[in-house]
Parts: C-alpha cells; sequence; structure tokens
C-alpha cells in the first residue's frame, strides 16, 4: 500500500514535494487556504487585466528541467518562455540610465560608457568571482540537506574552492564591492541583489554576489506570468495522483506520541498520514498556530531578524517618457540611508528606490497602444503583525515612489480604480505569522544562511520546505527546498 504524505500549502516548496513524492508512488494530498496553488506567485485582479503581483524575476530554469524531467515531462513543453536579452533597465535621480544585459561582454561595454573602463574591468572580475562562488555553493549548498558551517568547509577544502570563498565571507556584499566598483552607482545596483533575499547589503555576506551570476546565467519572462508556472507544477503532481484541496486552511497538525501524525482543517474535518509536510513560513508553527504539539518543531525567528517585506502596487497605467523594458529599476540616491531606515528605523525614506516590471514588455517588443500591466515595489520593514498601514500612508508612499520614478524619466498615469495596493500588514495576513515577510529570515552575518531550519523538523513525520527553510527564498530555490524535504522523505520512510 502506497505511503501517505499530507502536505499544508501549495507555494514552490509545496508543490515540488507534491511532485516529487507523488512520482515516488506516495498517495499525496495537498490542502491549501486558497482557491489554487502558487502562494506568492499569484495575480491580482485590476480592472480588466490580471497582474502578477508576487515573483516576476524567473531565474535558474534548471531546477523546473530537472523536476519536470522526473516527473517524466519536459519543462518547456508545459510553459512558454522567452529568455530576455536585456536583464533591466536602470535609471537613477540624476537621469543617468544603464541596461543590462545576459552577454557580459555588452554589459561591460555598457557600463564603460556609463562609467569608465575601470568600471568595466571591476565588472568582469565580478562576474569571474561570483560565478567562482556559485559554482561551489550551486552543489555543497543551495542543492544539499543543510549543511553546517564545518560541513561546507570540508566540502570545499574537498572541491578545492576554500581560497576562492577566503575572498568573501567576513564581509558585507556592500564593503566587498567597493573592491570591484568606484562608481557609487554600480555599487548600488550590485548591492540590490541582496534584497532578493529580503536583505539589505549593508549587512548580508558577500556571498551573496552569487545572486548576480544567477540572473546573468539567465532571466525568462513566463507566458501567463508566474501563476501559470504555479498551475504547471501543480498539474504535474495530478497527473502523478497528487490531489490538490483548495480552500482548505489547516487549523492543526496532529500528533500522537510526539509524532506528526496528520492535520485537523479549520473546518474540524480531519486527515491522516505517515508524514505532514508544512509549507507556511516556518514562524506560523513556531508562533503556535499550527498547534502547540508542533510549536517547538523549528527554533523561534526573533521579529529583528525578519526578512524585507514590501509595498507592491498592481497598476494598469499609461506611461510614457521612458522605454520601459520587462524589468526596470528606479535608484534612489542614498541607498545605504533606505537599508537602516528599514531594518533600524522600521519604516520606509521619503526617496526609496522603486522596481517596475512592466508585465506586457518583452525584449523591448513594441507595445499595443493604451495601458499596461505595471507592478511597483518598494522594500518595507516586515512589521505587517503589529503595525497597520493607513489609506493616506500608502497613498503618500505610492507618491514618494511615483515621484523617483518620475525623476527617472518615466511618466506612469492611471485611475484610482486601476490601482491594487498590498502593504505588510496584507502580507502578514496571507502569509501567516510572517510579519509580512515575503523572505523568512533575513540573511544577515556571515553564519545566518547556516541557521535557516531543514528539511526535517524536531518533531518526529513533521517536514518543512519553502522560502523560509535551506536553502532560502526565491521560487527556484523554494522549489529545491520542495525537493529536498522529499528526498528526506524518502530516506527517512525506507524499510
Ligand atoms: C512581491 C514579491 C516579489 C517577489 N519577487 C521574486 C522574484 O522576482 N523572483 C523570485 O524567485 N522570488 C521572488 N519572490 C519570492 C518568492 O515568491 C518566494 O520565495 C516563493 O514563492 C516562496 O514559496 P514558498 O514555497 O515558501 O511558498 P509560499 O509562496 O509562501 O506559499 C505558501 C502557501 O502555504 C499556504 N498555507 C500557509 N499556511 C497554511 C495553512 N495553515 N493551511 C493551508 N495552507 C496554508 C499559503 O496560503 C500559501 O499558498 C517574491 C515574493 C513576493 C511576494
Amino acid at each position: 500500500m502506497s505511503k501517505k504524505a499530507i502536505i499544508v500549502g501549495a507555494g514552490a516548496g509545496g508543490l515540488a514535494t507534491a511532485v516529487e513524492l507523488s512520482c515516488a508512488g506516495w498517495q499525496v494530498d495537498v490542502f491549501e487556504s486558497r482557491h489554487e496553488p502558487g502562494g506568492k506567485m499569484h495575480q491580482r485582479q485590476v480592472g480588466d487585466s490580471s497582474i502578477d503581483g508576487g515573483p516576476t524575476v524567473f531565474t535558474m530554469h534548471w531546477v523546473f528541467d530537472q523536476l519536470f524531467r522526473r516527473g517524466g515531462a519536459h519543462f518547456d513543453d508545459r510553459l512558454k518562455l522567452t529568455e530576455s536579452r536585456r536583464l533591466a533597465r536602470h535609471a537613477w535621480t540624476d537621469g543617468s540610465h544603464l541596461d543590462l544585459f545576459h552577454d557580459t561582454d555588452q554589459s561591460a561595454d555598457a557600463i564603460a560608457r556609463f562609467a569608465n573602463e575601470e568600471n568595466a574591468a571591476g565588472y568582469r572580475r565580478f562576474c569571474r568571482d561570483g560565478a567562482l562562488i556559485h559554482g561551489l555553493l550551486k552543489d555543497n549548498f543551495m542543492s544539499t540537506t543543510q549543511p553546517s558551517p564545518i560541513t561546507l568547509g570540508y566540502r570545499l577544502i574537498r572541491d578545492g574552492g576554500i581560497n576562492a570563498l577566503s575572498v568573501a565571507p567576513h564581509r558585507s556584499l556592500w564593503s566587498a564591492l567597493g573592491k570591484y566598483f568606484s562608481d557609487p552607482r554600480l555599487r548600488q545596483l550590485y548591492g540590490r541583489y541582496a534584497t532578493y533575499v529580503g536583505s539589505s547589503p549593508l549587512l548580508t555576506p558577500s556571498t551573496l554576489m552569487l545572486i548576480a551570476h544567477v540572473e546573468r546565467d539567465g532571466v525568462w519572462c513566463v507566458d501567463g506570468g508566474m501563476r501559470a508556472l504555479a498551475l504547471a507544477m501543480a498539474e504535474l503532481a495530478q497527473e502523478h495522483g497528487g490531489r490538490f484541496h483548495y480552500d482548505s486552511p489547516v487549523r492543526r497538525i496532529d500528533c500522537v506520541n510526539g509524532r506528526a501524525t496528520g492535520i485537523t482543517l479549520a473546518s474540524g474535518e480531519t486527515h491522516s498520514a505517515d508524514v505532514v509536510v508544512f509549507n507556511g513560513d516556518t514562524a506560523a508553527l513556531s508562533d503556535g498556530l499550527l498547534g502547540a504539539d508542533v510549536s517547538t518543531s523549528v527554533p523561534v525567528r526573533p521579529r529583528h531578524q525578519r526578512g524585507l517585506s514590501a509595498i507592491t502596487w498592481c497598476i494598469n497605467a499609461e506611461t510614457s517618457g521612458f522605454e520601459l523594458d520587462h524589468h526596470n529599476v528606479f535608484f534612489a540616491q542614498n541607498y545605504a540611508q533606505e537599508f537602516s531606515t528599514i531594518f533600524d528605523n522600521r519604516g520606509i525614506c521619503n526617496e526609496p528606490t522603486v522596481y517596475v516590471c512592466a508585465q506586457d514588455r518583452i525584449n523591448g517588443a513594441p507595445l499595443k497602444a493604451g495601458t499596461e500591466r505595471l507592478l511597483l515595489l518598494v522594500n518595507a520593514p516586515a512589521d505587517g503583525d503589529h503595525k497597520a498601514w493607513t489609506r493616506n500612508k500608502l497613498d503618500e508612499q505610492r507618491e514618494h515612489a511615483l515621484s523617483v520614478v518620475n525623476r527617472g524619466g518615466a511618466n506612469i498615469t492611471f485611475s484610482e480604480q486601476n490601482c491594487v495596493v498590498s502593504s505588510p500588514d496584507d502580507w502578514h495576513h496571507r502569509f501567516p505569522a510572517s510579519g509580512g515577510s515575503l523572505y523568512g529570515a533575513a540573511s544577515h552575518g556571515m553564519f545566518s544562511s547556516f541557521t535557516r531550519p531543514s528539511a526535517k523538523s524536531r518533531v518526529k513525520g513533521l517536514y518543512l520546505s519553502g522560502g523560509s527553510v535551506h536553502p532560502g527564498p526565491g521560487v527556484p530555490m523554494a522549489t529545491l527546498s520542495g525537493t529536498l524535504a522529499a528526498r528526506q522523505i524518502v530516506k527517512d520512510t525506507a524499510e
């Protein structure tokens, strides 16, 4: 008889575990609070349009190739992807602009024109070191069950990589970037990659320069948005017998003699299983939201360790003055202050850096006349559990963001009914116990990456997957965590 797994949550991590375990012959039931799969990969309805309101930068294609291959399918047959030749357009309030490309030479030329040859040479060194770090950590950290600093050190010595890493981990990304770039705008641009894991470039270790490498390795636009990716993953699990139960919030993870044995839904219905996998933010477990029996299954995450939250606006807008690409960043002047305002003063400064995803533009394809679908994002402190953002405060922040975009050269106009806002308290409500953090714990300090919970919780029979778990946040990393959870389960339950 098949072994039974219950998965709580159909985010990227839960979906990956569902695919892996159903392919391994398990009977898999996924219980999800919302009406469809995806979690943070979701769309907002704005007027007549569906706009991606969560992740938009799709990277690490290989993670999905491998997952779909294990499910007997070709990823590229299931989804239409277009590789972005231009990674992003960047604009500053002083009127300067820089485009970066998939092609390193093209980017180096652009940097030489934007700054000078010295910074272009720094960029080439930055690419080389980022690739080296990525190469070492891909197999020794990301794709393995959580290593400790000792086991990672051992593997790096074994693989001859310790010298490469000795350039980095004790320094912050921000200080390391000074070694490569004398132009402060480039330091700002590459420091921003720390925010992909919810962190400040001033506090995150320089090893995270590997994120820029991941993006250089390839960025794709997914036809139908990231929601389409979630639907494709759910479909793959279903083809192997996985069952999905939507609008089914789980109230409690049930235990007998200290072992997870099933769940109780908010409706009171109970289901039993050999293992339970929790895909929500692990803070929900330690906060006791899934019951006292599992509240010690993971370490408590203190508030100050939460990663970034965000205020986002999904907008149907008319734009002018600036040829937007799919990914655009409008930088404010004082980047260091932005992060100290968020992490130290728990606020957002009046001049925030703004990410704009123009979802109808791919590789500079001309836009049909009329409005276009935009996601605007500014980083925010993850205090959504105790600080409510009033309508006035959100409108004020929107004015600040639009002013930065405007000084970077773009005009964005829209009517109120064509704009849907999400604040940290909304994110907290959607992702319970997170405080609105979109990335679990921040990667601050040299050892933070080792402190994320691993796939195996402290409670027998309870496993974890998702962005708050090793190897960390982001759609591909959360997907990897789902695979690691399934592997751990198969290993632990082998007769
Ligand atoms: C605005 C925004 C922008 C982002 N940008 C990017 C980007 O460009 N690229 C990128 O790679 N990543 C990005 N991310 C991060 C990325 O989206 C996440 O790291 C990843 O999707 C998290 O997946 P997860 O497995 O942790 O599940 P989540 O997406 O957190 O989903 C967890 C699911 O569990 C469900 N759940 C929780 N508790 C229960 C319960 N008790 N009962 C039933 N169901 C429950 C929730 O409803 C949810 O559906 C972004 C995120 C946001 C919000």
